[in-house]
């Protein structure tokens, strides 16, 4: 009787939690069960696994071990705090890896206003969003800041403000920096931005339009033109959110795809019967079966989220749905329905998000097999021993020598990798050295042993032979050469006739011929932009930063201690560029003469 069968005979009927572990003793999944003994047996002992992808994982478990609980509660406690410590391959994990925009706001604040935030913290703050594309915030702050007098400023602003700015002069902002603006006629801006921000939108109108009503009717005619303007604004956003449910209610609505590789879980987000967004979640391969990946997800996704709607619709229901519903009852504060419609409105809602949730699938799936088409064309075309997915590229920039940086763009199966981008300030080399500073870097980059892992499978430099011999030399120093391919990449010289750009590889006089593959060298011509563009941004930044500080050096009277309190006050460089002589006045130590001497710093320069 092999290990699992063993094991399995003795396996306790009980609630209790299983961790999957592969031939070396790693966790690979975490999961929880009323019975343990059927679950295990479910897995191990089925004549024909439900599916393909059940039946490969399965396959990679060469034990497993089970915690006994009291209750299936305690299981579920219990399972939640192992999958946060073994963080297993195989379990769905919600990564809140990429950061969408909020705004904020915080009403412990004199005269609250709203910010454009990346990172939402438990700080008492309401927090709207997040925005998953980033026009979507753009366009509902473009209408708050027209139509909604909140104040624009930041604080530190908000408190040495001697006179309201231009925002009070075109009526974006009652000024209550300097103005005696009343308090309750403040918060009513605010109440109405909140129920703006909440998608309240058909109450909001029907507060604007009884508003209007009374503004016309005492003769208030330049007040009622302006509700006028903001109704219209608002009823604007409206058309373009679809009513989806005639009880007007508050749900989220959530479907499913997988595929062998990946699933996917889209989430409807209804309010007061609109439907005024949607989001993708991705999880990788994953050993849970479709209630176990919804539950999953819920646990996740509503333990952080700051708002949780009445009723979840779902496409499968949880084997613990009650007990989901405890849990999502105590963080709302109130209670929460966990449903699977079978018929009517909410059976075709929940229909939609599926049909959403499939359609997001096939196009990942797509584009993650044209990204593999591209790797392993690209694999051809250089003769490589593997397909060519991640693609490291390098780029300097420097201005006759001075303030020498580096960047690496990266691209992983195709598109760019954004969050493996990587920056560097040259430190040794002095004077305009392109190839040493290319060995500084690459030694930077790749000269750390195994933390420097993931290694590319492609090398690109910007430059022709001599960068890449460069790149070359570097690699066989470190004891690289040959661990990825290295080319160079090298504009085309017009004068001598060439029509596109060259790709060399080492030990190649000739560069690389693409005439049958264009599309390749359009793809790498892409990361080489790519890469000069995010090296140039960096410089420009360099540049701009040492530019101001080198100006501010120049002033009598301009010591660190001030450097520091003008950097502290306006936040940013940019922003004292942009500083009055009256605003630069309002840091502490800053006098009205040096304030007008600091104004005179030329722009370039400042
Ligand atoms: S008018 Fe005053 S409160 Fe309003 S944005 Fe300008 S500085 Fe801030």
């Amino acid at each position: 009787m092999s290990r699992i069968s063993e094991k399995l005979s003795h396996a306790s009927s009980g609630p209790g939690v299983y961790l999957m572990k592969d031939e070396k003793g790693k966790v690979i999944y975490v999961g929880k069960a009323k019975n343990l003994k059927k679950r295990l047996t479910s897995y191990f002992q089925r004549p024909e696994l439900p599916d393909m992808k059940t039946a490969v994982l399965v396959r990679r478990i060469a034990d497993f071990e089970t915690i006994l609980t009291a209750t299936e509660n305690e299981a579920l406690v219990l399972e939640s705090n192992l999958i946060k410590r073994y963080s297993p391959r195989y379990n769905v994990i919600l990564k809140d890896g990429k950061r969408y925009p909020s705004l904020r706001m915080d009403l412990s604040r004199p005269f609250p206003s709203l910010t454009l935030v990346r990172k939402t913290q438990k700080d008492g703050a309401l927090y709207f969003g997040p925005y998953t594309a980033s026009g979507a915030v753009n366009r509902t702050l473009k209408i708050l800041n027209r139509h909604f007098q909140l104040r624009k400023c930041k604080d530190n602003i908000f408190k040495n403000r001697s006179r309201p700015c231009l925002n009070y002069q075109i009526g974006t902002c009652l000024g209550p920096c300097c103005l005696a603006v009343k308090k309750e006629v403040y918060d009513e801006i605010v109440n109405e931005a909140i129920l703006f921000l909440k998608g309240r939108t058909p109450d909001l109108i029907r507060k604007i339009k009884a508003d209007m009503t009374s503004a016309a009717e005492k003769q208030e005619y330049e007040k009622a033109a302006a509700l006028r303007d903001k109704m219209f604004a608002i009823e604007k956003t409206l058309e373009k959110q679809i009513i989806v449910a005639s009880d007007f209610m508050d749900r989220d609505v959530l479907g499913l795809a997988e595929n062998p590789v990946m699933t996917i879980i889209t989430c409807f987000f209804v309010r007061r019967g609109y439907l005024i967004g949607s989001r993708h979640f991705r999880f990788s391969e994953t050993l849970s079966a479709k209630g176990e990946i919804i539950s999953a997800f819920i646990r996740q996704y509503y333990e952080k989220a700051r708002f949780i709607p009445k009723e979840i619709l779902v496409p499968h229901l949880p084997e613990s749905a009650s007990l989901l519903e405890n849990r999502l009852g105590e963080w709302k504060g109130a209670k929460v329905r966990i449903l699977q419609p079978q018929r009517g409105e909410k059976a075709r809602l929940k229909d939609m998000a599926a049909h959403n949730a499939r359609e997001e699938l096939r196009r990942r799936s797509e584009s993650a097999a044209s990204g593999e088409e591209l790797a392993r064309n690209l694999q051809k075309r250089l003769k490589s021993r593997h397909p060519l997915r991640r693609i490291e590229c390098f780029d300097n920039s420097s201005l006759s020598g001075s303030s020498p940086v580096s960047a690496m763009a990266v691209f992983e199966n195709g598109s760019p990798l954004k969050s493996a981008y990587r920056k560097y300030i040259i430190r040794t080399v002095t004077g305009q050295d392109d190839y040493a500073s290319m060995a500084e870097v690459l030694k930077r980059r790749y000269g750390k042993g195994e933390k420097s892992r993931p290694w590319p499978d492609l090398l690109m430099v910007d430059g022709g032979k001599g960068q890449l011999n460069i790149a070359a030399a570097v690699l066989a120093e470190l004891g690289l050469q040959g661990s990825f391919e290295v080319v160079g990449i090298a504009k085309k010289d017009e004068k001598q006739g060439e029509k596109e750009d060259k790709i060399y590889q080492p030990g190649r006089a000739n560069p690389v011929n693409f005439s049958r593959d264009p599309e390749l060298l359009l793809f790498l011509q892409r990361i080489r932009d790519e890469a000069h563009r995010f090296v140039i941004t960096f410089h420009r930044k360099q540049r701009g930063k040492k530019s101001l500080v080198s100006a501010l050096d120049n002033i009598p009277g301009v010591g660190p201690q001030r450097k520091k309190a003008l950097l502290r006050h306006f936040g940013s460089i940019k922003k004292i560029r942009a500083a009055s002589s009256e605003e630069l006045e309002n840091v502490p130590g800053i006098s009205k003469k040096l304030a007008e001497t600091l104004c005179r710093v030329p722009a370039e320069k400042k």
